[in-house]
């Protein structure tokens, strides 16, 4: 596979994406990590898609060695052991599953993710261990149908909520109680940093990324380089 280099500000923001990690690691009741081609080759479909949703799965890198020694600082005492499939891991190259509005996002139907993923993942392509979906000018804070779907999920959900002009038809919405994790400073209406334009012409203004179980428990994530040391 190609490796694209990792934009500047993709890696400043990791730096200080992680340290709010390791600060507040007390407050998660597990940890997983995202290794920084995975997580740039899902914004770079998400600013492609703009402004659709898309569902991307994602399993464990089974490849690669234990990390729990360098992850080890990030785990605080909240934590649950034996929580969710690939805690504490890598996670490998991520799928594209689905695109379209957060109603089609979430409703694949089952033979059509089997033909797409048979090739290289057999005949049970369906299943991930972990699903990440992004909130296109909303933050990303778990609505009711995220929770519910998230009930089927063997590792954690992930929430990539991503900031653009023009709106269209994703108008901002921000109305929302929860905790948010900042990639970039967030925008708001009156002011909106440009960090980069899409290929779809739309400016991007913020991302924002976070992790949950399904009994409603935060999890800590961790940005990594590709042998898994975290961006710090
Ligand atoms: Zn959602």
């Amino acid at each position: 596979m190609m490796r694209e280099a990792i934009p500047d500000w993709l890696l400043t923001a990791a730096k200080r994406y992680n340290l709010t990690s390791l600060e507040n690691r007390d407050a998660y009741a597990g940890l997983m990590a995202i290794p920084m081609n995975s997580l740039s080759e899902i914004l770079d479909w998400t600013f492609r898609s703009l402004p659709d949703e898309i569902l991307v799965g994602l399993d464990v890198d089974t490849e690669k060695m234990d990390y729990s020694d360098r992850l080890a600082r990030y785990i605080g005492s909240s934590d649950e052991p034996s929580l969710f499939a690939g805690q504490g891991m890598l996670v490998g190259r991520p799928h594209l599953v689905n695109r379209g509005d957060s109603y089609e996002v979430h409703h694949v139907p089952e033979e059509w993710v089997d033909g797409l993923f048979s090739e290289d993942r057999g005949p049970r392509g369906g299943r991930f261990t972990h699903w990440l979906h992004t909130h296109p000018n909303a933050p990303a804070v778990p609505s009711g149908a995220d929770a519910e779907a998230a009930q089927f999920t063997e590792g954690v959900d992930l929430i990539l909520g991503v900031w653009f002009s023009p709106e269209g038809a994703a108008p901002w919405f921000d109305d929302v109680e929860g905790v948010r994790r900042p990639l970039t400073e967030l925008p708001d209406e009156e002011d909106r940093p440009v960090i980069g334009r899409a290929i779809t012409g739309h400016r991007i203004h913020g991302v924002e990324l976070i992790a949950f179980h399904k009994r409603g428990l935060a999890i800590n994530v961790v940005l990594t380089d590709p042998d898994g040391m975290p961006i710090e």
